[in-house]
């Protein structure tokens, strides 16, 4: 009996491979920017650090640059394309065993169904175009993951880490910091991607906070605090949410009515929250 060649050897003997990957040309629509330099690719794996029996999840799988390498160190991943051409090459690639491919849109993927009953490890060198959004939707699956790993433009994972009073300190700060603890790992340059961005990369380890240590509050009513907080940075925080809370109710909270909001913690939205919560929300003036 012959011995079955490894996912990365069959990648990378396969004439299917570079005879299709020399006909797809990068959808900028689905935010396609392939790694292609093996240094790179290495260091992100080792970060990743994929071991047998984990549940891996890949967004984009692209044209498996990440995938082969941890599909070789952990056994299988599971992967969400939203490409059915790069779907189709990567089922040439890889046996169901190896990958279990889910050919839909990771922002409208119902969390739940993937890999049910483990607790997931999620990575990917996110579509650029859809980052906010997808980490947003994933925080509803947080309390099922063990960790995420993604590559992101360098900027947007600065405003994801920022602290309170920093220039890029913002919403996604906010929203993703009571969630998560997050650790800004290493930057990645363009020259390592086909076609290379614009922009420079990073990569990003995100853990979920334990449920014990995430403060209970009316998550609707955080994320309008903050959306409404953010929306003008320039105004002190009483104008900022005068539609959603009587001054008296953000001093109970404790925060001084001419506080700007990149100054508040992620604290001192959960005592808005809270506060705002005790309140019947002011009549709109007409
Ligand atoms: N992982 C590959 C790599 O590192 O070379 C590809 C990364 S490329 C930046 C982004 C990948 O995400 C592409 O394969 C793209 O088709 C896929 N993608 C884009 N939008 C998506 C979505 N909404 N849901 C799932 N996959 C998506």
């Amino acid at each position: 009996m012959t011995a079955r060649p490894s996912a990365r050897a069959a990648f990378e003997s396969n004439t299917v491979k570079q005879e299709w990957l020399e006909g797809h040309h990068a959808r900028k629509r689905f935010g396609q920017n392939f790694l292609h330099d093996r240094h790179w690719i290495g260091r992100i794996v080792s970060a990743i650090d994929p071991k047998p029996g984990d549940a891996i999840v890949e967004i984009g799988p692209g044209q498996a640059a990440l995938t082969r390498e941890v599909v070789a160190l952990a056994g299988r991943e599971a992967a969400v394309e939203i490409d059915r051409d790069l779907a189709a090459f990567l089922r040439t690639q890889f046996s169901a065993d190896e990958l279990e491919l889910i050919e839909a849109d990771a922002l409208k993927l119902d969390w739940r169904s993937v890999l049910p009953g483990k607790r997931l490890r999620i990575i990917g060198n996110l579509p650029y175009n859809i980052s906010s959004p997808l980490l947003f939707a994933l925080i509803a699956a947080a309390d099922r993951v063990i960790d995420q790993h993604f590559m992101l433009q360098k900027e947007v994972v600065d405003r994801m880490t920022a602290a309170p009073g920093s220039k890029t300190y913002g919403r996604l700060s906010v929203m993703l910091q009571r969630r998560y603890v997050m650790h800004k790992l290493f930057d990645v340059p363009p020259g390592a991607f086909v076609p290379a961005p614009k922009v420079t990369s990073s990569i990003v380890r995100m853990v979920p906070r334990a449920a014990g240590e995430i403060p209970p509050v009316n998550e609707e009513l955080f994320a309008q605090i903050v959306a409404a907080a953010f929306q003008q940075r320039r105004k002190t925080i009483r104008n900022a949410l005068s539609r959603l809370m009587p001054p008296e109710a953000i001093e109970a909270a404790g925060i001084s009515l001419g506080a700007r909001p990149e100054v508040l913690s992620t604290a001192d939205y959960v005592a808005l929250t809270c506060e705002a919560a005790r309140i019947v929300p002011p009549a709109q003036s007409s």
